[in-house]
């Protein structure tokens, strides 16, 4: 991709009121757009991230017996009111709908248990068609009181919602636990050290749910943790008595839910009547769990994580691109050499993976440009590294750049 050529800019200019950290570097690199409070666009540097995470995240979910689907976010009011959930105060109610069907309310999505379980009583209906598991990655929409942490809260966001659905308790402890490793490996995956933290199950269960927690001050979770045994507990439930059998230290800090996981029981598959039949013949209600990561909050936490005075530094595995390749000064000689390397490298890890800076604009604009934007490899062509016949190469978390033949830059990719 040719930088000139890009949609977007860099920019300076901050939407007011802007303060969280993942926000103001977003904005500022041409990742993402505010429209309103909570409620941003995804421009295309932004997607290529975003889409980077969820592929991620479909591996894992797919790895675990996952099978993606897509359901509707306009989800008619009877459905919230069989589980009693209309009156919560997230969901976004339309006004009247279409006027020959002026008692078709609707709620926005803003979690799918309702509609899952109605969709699962079309298929499961006996012992044998049990377990499954879905899981979709779609918009959805919350009336969040306080929006001011970029996409770390919005009003519309992405989630990705697995739903299972199991004959009974033990069924369903064992997926769970296949969850909390899927969990596990994603956020390795992404570059994010998430905390398995006990927290309250709310409205579902009085047992205790799990979220997945990463320490940062852009938290808006405290939790209590001991790195000696891995306890960790939400504020909201932490007992100092339950952290038994180690001498470790529980620390308490901020942190950012990036994912959690839930035991749900019955309680859809009997406000639905969702039920099997069991060996025996006998009718039993479905045992279900929910599974929650939320993709751009995830983008808005490995901002909050890997950033630095001059911008972003992206994990590999989420960059938009692999390497920034820039060129620096006009003279034909160099545009040459760099269109040569450009062509070159595209062909080794792809077009889609280079970005290109071939704009006529000054050094120190686009060396901050580069930073900024964060890309993990930046190879730099010049006058200079023309008349040693070498590459300048810069790692964006490393200070220091060195000289490199294009064939050391090559076997770096290979
Ligand atoms: P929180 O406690 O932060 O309000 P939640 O417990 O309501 O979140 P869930 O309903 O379980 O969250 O949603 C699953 C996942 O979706 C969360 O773990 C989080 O990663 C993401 N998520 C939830 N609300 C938002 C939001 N307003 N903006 C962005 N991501 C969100
Ligand atoms: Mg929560």
């Amino acid at each position: 991709m040719r930088q000139s050529e890009l949609f977007t800019k860099t920019t300076k200019n901050l939407p007011e009121g802007e303060e969280s950290k993942n926000a103001q570097l977003l904005i500022k690199g041409g990742f993402i757009n505010k429209s309103s409070a909570g409620v941003y666009t995804m421009l295309p540097l932004g997607l290529r991230v975003l889409e980077k995470v969820n592929a991620v995240i479909r591996e894992e979910m797919n790895a675990i017996g996952g099978q993606e689907l897509l359901m509707p976010t306009l989800i008619q009011k009877k459905y919230w009111e069989q589980s009693g959930r209309w009156d919560v105060d997230v969901i976004y109610r339309t006004g009247e709908g279409v006027k020959t069907e002026k008692d078709f309310q609707y709620g926005l999505g803003w979690t799918h248990e309702e509609v899952i379980t109605a969709i699962a009583k079309h298929f499961i209906s006996s012992y044998k068609d049990l377990p499954k598991a879905a899981y979709q990655i779609q918009t959805k929409f919350r009336a969040e009181a306080r929006p001011q942490a970029g996409i770390l809260r919005g009003r519309e966001f992405l989630m990705k919602d697995l739903y299972s659905f199991h004959t009974d308790r033990a069924d369903l402890d064992d997926y769970y636990q296949k969850a909390i490793g899927a969990y596990k490996k994603i956020f390795g995956r992404l570059g994010l050290q998430a905390l398995v933290t006990e927290a309250s199950g709310g409205a579902f269960t009085k047992e205790y749910t799990h979220e997945f927690q990463v320490l940062n001050p852009a938290g808006e979770d405290t939790i209590h943790y001991c790195e000696t045994c891995g306890f960790s507990q939400n504020q909201e439930v932490y007992k100092p008595e339950a952290h038994v059998n180690c001498d470790g230290e529980v620390k308490s800090g901020r942190a950012i839910e990036v994912g959690n996981v839930f035991k749900l029981g019955t309680k859809f598959s009997e406000a639905f009547e969702l039920r099997y039949t069991d060996a025996s013949g006998a009718k039993q209600p479905v045992v279900m769990g929910s599974y929650g990561i939320g993709p751009t909050r995830v983008m808005g936490t490995i901002v909050e994580v890997y950033n630095d005075a001059k911008g972003i530094l992206w994990p590999e595995a989420v960059a938009p691109f692999r390497v920034h390749l820039v060129m620096l000064g006009e003279s034909p000689e160099v545009r040459a050499e760099a269109d040569k390397i450009h062509a070159e490298l595209s062909g080794l890890v792809g077009e889609s993976e280079v970005l290109y800076d071939e704009r006529n604009a000054s050094a120190g604009e686009k060396l901050n440009d580069a930073d900024l934007l964060g890309i993990p490899m930046r190879l730099v062509v010049s006058e200079k590294t023309l008349a040693a016949g070498k590459i300048e190469v810069k790692k964006r978390s490393d200070p220091k750049a060195e000289l490199m033949t294009f064939a050391e830059v090559k076997k770096m990719f290979k």
